[in-house]
């Protein structure tokens, strides 16, 4: 079986709350492949001791990357702690990576509470759970 590919994003006031959730979840992610932004998943990486395959930075295209494996049907979540208390410089991209969770139907969560119940979710790690992709 297959694992599932999950991104994992959080802007710098969220990343603590990111960490911590990871660490809640952390059987969840051993069984997921992991890719994040290049800051976001340095950090993960050296905390938890989970493999993460790293882009750049987010505001140096790493939404942009996370975007592309979207638009490829290679990405099956994305939990994007984004921070809606400070202006970020890449707005745009942030704006573009969740314009194409919902393009694409691709899971996303942006907050902890979310994000639980998508993992706790029975759906979350079954093979036979399939979003419907949309026929363009
Ligand atoms: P970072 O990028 O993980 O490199 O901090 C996240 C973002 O700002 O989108």
């Amino acid at each position: 079986m297959s694992k599932l590919t999950v991104a994992l994003v959080a802007h710098d006031h969220k990343k603590p709350e990111l960490l911590a959730w990871v660490h809640n979840h952390i059987e969840i992610m051993k069984q997921c492949d992991l890719v994040a932004t290049g800051t976001t998943g340095g950090l993960i990486s050296d905390e938890t001791g989970l493999e993460v395959k790293r882009f750049k930075s987010g505001p140096l295209g790493g939404d942009q990357q996370i975007g592309a494996l979207i638009a490829e049907n290679r990405l099956d979540a994305l939990f994007f702690f984004w921070d809606p208390l400070n202006a970020a410089p890449h707005d745009p991209d942030v704006r573009a990576l969740l314009r194409l969770c919902s393009v694409w139907n691709v899971p996303v969560a942006c907050t902890p509470a979310t994000a639980d119940l998508m993992v706790t979710s029975p759906l979350f790690l079954s093979s036979e759970y399939k979003p419907i992709k949309p026929n363009f």
